[in-house]
């Protein structure tokens, strides 16, 4: 009975060891606060044009980002509105993309307001209100709190800092930081892509323009600042810009 009992516990003790040391890890998802569907409609004006469907797609596209991305306060406390926002901003442009994923991408760190100093030298960036990080900030991005808000609660502006920063990343996926997001635009549109870009800045330096004269910083900004537009006044962008909606249209909607 003895000899019963002691194999018994040994078994048991096996038993455990194995459980435990192969127990399936099981991945931690982000969930989306209660109130986020308000807190979108609230904020999000991209999100309270969407059907059914779509809302349902956006909530998956948006859940998914939050799971897979680091979201840190540097200095700042990050709210469920912050997360929803910076969340809403990486999935506003790659919304229409099958199976998109930021794989330049692990952890957005979140700054109370404008930031100065050291990353300006490495990073790339607009007043550096948001950035996306080089060297050894490579795959981090870097956006003011203030910012992040400003562009969702000015609904009439054309802005919006955070979606500027995904549509970096989107244009760097494809190796090169350009202007050129050759992982979504035709070849066959490349060149008359570029030669749009040079129009839009000639444009904006010479005062004829409504588009932000930051744009005329570089086809890096071009490309960003008008995907900005793009996404938050379409109807504005389409009636003003015909052609480069199109061609947005064809890197971002491609229907
Ligand atoms: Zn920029």
């Amino acid at each position: 009975m003895i000899v019963f009992l002691q194999i018994f516990f040994s078994l048991l003790v096996i038993i455990l060891i194995i459980l435990f040391v192969f127990q399936p890890r099981r991945k931690e998802g982000y969930t989306l606060p209660e109130n986020y569907a308000d807190v979108l409609n609230d904020y999000v004006r991209f999100y309270t044009g969407l059907d059914e469907y779509a809302l349902k797609r956006f909530d998956d596209k948006l859940k998914k980002f939050l799971s897979s991305v680091k979201i840190t306060g540097a200095n700042a406390e990050v709210e469920d509105l912050d997360r929803l926002l910076i969340g809403a901003a990486a999935v506003i442009p790659t919304f229409y993309i099958k199976d998109w994923e930021y794989i330049n991408l692990r952890e957005v760190l979140v700054y109370p307001g404008s930031f100065n100093t050291e990353f300006e030298q490495h990073g790339h960036e607009r007043s550096i209100s948001g950035m996306v990080g080089t060297g050894h900030m490579q795959n981090v991005m870097i956006l003011s709190k203030w910012e992040i808000r400003q562009g969702f609660i000015n609904s009439s502006s054309q802005n919006n800092t955070a979606i500027h920063e995904f549509i970096h990343l989107i244009d760097k996926m494809d190796g090169t930081l350009d202007g050129v997001p050759e992982l979504l635009l035709e070849r066959k549109y490349v060149a008359r892509w570029k030669e749009l870009l040079d129009i839009t800045m000639g444009q904006i330096r010479t005062g004829q323009s409504d588009i932000n004269p930051y744009a005329a910083t570089s086809p890096v900004e071009c490309f960003a600042v008008i995907s900005e537009y793009f996404f938050e006044q379409p109807e504005v962008f389409q009636s003003a810009h015909p052609e480069l909606n199109e061609m947005l249209r064809r890197i971002f909607i491609r229907k």
